[in-house]
């Protein structure tokens, strides 16, 4: 489904990424670790085309998104996602801020755009705060809005980044359960995270990143029981 190659990013003249390569196949979930500062939120950002890369390609679907005549649009309207920090639009309602892309973006009548969210708001448990704004709900809450607005698009595949860091513990155990539910519905996810536990529970693959260098790919079970490279177990000593 997603395939990066050899992807170098740069930013002024410091190197970010270094040569990453990826596959990620459909229903799959991958897990980004490493030490802040190690690339993992720029990844994120080259595959949803927020960050141009400086050498390698991206191909989503058998089609490369970096090529200069791709869409961008085309392509974040099927990549959804979503970040730390919910980035909801703050003037708007719950209902507005989740059919904004289906209607500026896939054009969707407003009454149909509002029928297909209806079943993600209910999914959730977000329905009866439809007209709300978002500082009336909780962080949690604002979260799963977050995660209601990126799949409204009927995304192939979600892209999260630290979605649960700027949670209090007890919202992160209910967001966790939302991304957990969305892998039992086969969504092809990939995470950057810095909760352990959540990546080896949830996880089908594991991605040490190391200084913008993908230092070691695996199952979550390898990854986090028997790590090959040093640096690997030095960062899991740190964290676990
Ligand atoms: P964290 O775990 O703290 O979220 P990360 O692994 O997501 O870290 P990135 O945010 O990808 O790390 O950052 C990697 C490196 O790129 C850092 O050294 C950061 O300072 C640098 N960087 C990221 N974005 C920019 C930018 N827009 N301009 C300049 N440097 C940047
Ligand atoms: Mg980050």
């Amino acid at each position: 489904l997603l395939r990066v190659e050899n992807v170098w990013k740069t930013y002024r003249s410091q190197p970010v990424l270094r040569g990453i390569d990826l596959d990620v196949a459909p229903h799959e979930v991958v897990c980004l670790i490493g030490a802040s500062g190690s690339g993992k939120s720029t990844l994120l950002r080259c595959v949803n085309l927020l960050e141009t890369v400086d050498d390698g390609s991206i191909y989503l679907d058998g089609a490369e998104i970096t090529d200069v005549r791709a869409d961008a649009d085309r392509v974040r309207k099927r990549i959804g996602m979503v970040f730390q920090s919910y980035n909801l639009f703050p003037h708007m309602s719950v209902l507005d801020n989740v059919t904004l892309a289906p209607i500026r973006v896939h054009k969707t009548p407003r009454a149909a755009a509002v029928d297909q969210v209806r079943e993600l708001l209910e999914r959730f448990d977000l329905a009866d705060k439809a007209q709300e704004y978002p500082d009336r709900l909780s962080g949690g809450q604002q979260q799963r809005v977050a995660i209601v607005r990126a799949l409204a698009t009927r995304p192939s595949l979600m892209l999260l980044d630290e979605v649960t860091s700027a949670l209090d513990p007890e919202l992160v155990t209910e967001v966790l359960g939302i991304i957990r539910e969305l892998k039992e519905s086969g969504m092809t996810m990939v995470l950057a995270t810095h909760e352990m536990g959540f990546a080896r529970d949830i996880a089908d693959t594991v991605c040490f990143l190391d200084d913008g260098v993908l230092l070691e790919t695996g199952t979550a079970e390898q990854i986090f029981t028997e790590p090959q490279e040093p640096r690997t177990r030095e960062f899991l000593q740190r964290v676990l």
